[in-house]
């Protein structure tokens, strides 16, 4: 799938737009234990959730990929914006909320009806000129209130063309902002985790999204060290081509920075600084939301599964900041009976070894209850193999 996405600051507007590929997650293969004692962060005052609470939570706020409209929008004159349902804006917001729960930061956002209808209307703008655009130009036959309405929209909001659901664009784009264009900011991930945001509002009209991000209502927060990955992360909202961020709050100096990231499993290490980088690294002071933000992606990494922790080491700043990182499966992962991230033969072949018999087997048996009922047994086999041969089959319903 193709997506562009555009990034903006506060009191500028924009300047690029970029045209990339989605690759998918690939998944490092490695069987570990999912039990850690709580950690001790430094220089960081974010909350930590536990993964039973992030499930929790999760499951009391649900949300799906489902897209519907009270009003359709309509891209011909004399042009209406439309309306998304209650249950599409419910969606994207119960998923921007699991998101900030996650981070550790304020989870109260809430929708406002007139931030709705600017990014509605900004997304059906950007349909009607074919253009992601933070400042589109007007189409002749549009009513200038509506343009004005749209273009107020586009220029407050981030946006995403691609997407086929606002929770894609938000979970896929805007906190993702690993591709060329965003990684020396991810300023779209800086505004989803916005500790001051308070209200927001959301737009789809075909492929182009929008969530309203200059939220004026917002309340003074004292979160600082707002990190991504979290430091209890679903393994669900994070993958390779996402770069690691910390916002500091205060300008930091890229010079003075050095960053030490430690794959606690096997004792890798990566360092990052001006000097020199085992991958990525940024320093950028403009204003996200917040400034001062670190960013880092580090080389030769295949993706983060359940069981994996790092720990990051940061010096050169007002203070150290020291904190763990341990990623978690959200999810069950219906057929990866490995538990290493992916569904394949050996799943199958490992459900064949459990039913025959064998001892000693590590073996994710919740994940190889594929048909719900209760129990492993050949019909769960039957299906994982039938989804491996290219069925229509989806396992865990
Ligand atoms: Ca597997
Ligand atoms: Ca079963």
């Amino acid at each position: 799938m193709k997506r562009t996405l555009i990034n903006l600051k506060k009191n500028t507007v924009i300047k690029w737009a970029y045209l990339g590929t989605v690759t998918s997650i690939i998944a490092i293969s490695m069987i570990s234990s999912n039990i850690y004692p709580a950690q001790a962060s430094q220089g960081m005052n974010v909350e930590i959730h536990t993964e039973e609470e992030i499930k929790e939570y999760a499951e009391k706020h649900s949300y799906s990929e489902d897209t519907s409209y009270i009003e359709l929008p309509d891209l011909k004159a004399p042009y209406s914006a439309g309306r998304l349902s209650s249950d599409s804006l419910n969606s994207a917001l119960n998923f921007l909320n699991l998101v900030r729960y996650v981070a550790g930061i304020p989870y109260n956002v809430q929708l406002d009806d007139e931030y709705t209808k600017l990014a509605q209307t900004g997304t059906m703008l950007n349909a009607v000129n074919g253009k992601m655009e933070h400042n589109p130009s007007k189409p002749a036959d549009m009513d200038e209130e509506l343009y004005q309405l749209g273009y107020k929209g586009t220029s407050s909001s981030n946006l995403g063309w691609g997407y086929g659901s606002l929770v894609s664009a938000i979970k896929n784009g805007w906190i993702e902002d690993g591709d060329a264009n965003n990684i020396d900011r991810v300023g779209h991930r800086r505004w989803v985790l916005n500790p001051t945001m308070k209200k927001t509002g959301f737009g789809k009209t075909g492929i182009y999204t929008s969530m309203y991000v200059f939220d004026s209502t917002f309340e003074k927060t004292d979160q600082y060290g707002v990190v991504w990955p979290a430091q209890v992360m679903p393994t669900e909202l994070f993958g390779k081509r996402y770069p690691w961020s910390i916002s500091m709050g205060y300008n930091v100096d890229y010079e003075s920075v050095n960053v030490k990231l430690t794959y606690e499993n096997t004792g890798k290490v990566w360092n990052f600084s001006s000097s020199g980088s085992d991958g990525e690294f940024y320093v950028d002071n403009q204003w996200y939301g917040q400034p001062g933000c670190i960013i880092f992606r580090p080389d030769d990494i295949l993706g983060y599964n359940d069981g994996d922790r790092f720990k990051v080491e940061i010096s050169g700043l007002k203070e150290n900041v020291e904190y763990e990182v341990k990623f978690f499966d959200l999810y069950i992962k219906y057929g990866d009976a490995n538990k290493d991230g992916i569904v394949n033969s050996s799943d199958a072949v490992l459900m064949k070894k459990y039913l025959a018999g064998y001892k000693d087997l590590e073996i994710n048996l919740e994940a190889c209850d594929v048909n719900l009922d209760g129990v492993v047994t050949s019909a769960d086999v039957v299906l994982v193999l039938k989804k491996l041969a290219g069925y229509d089959v989806v396992l865990g319903k």
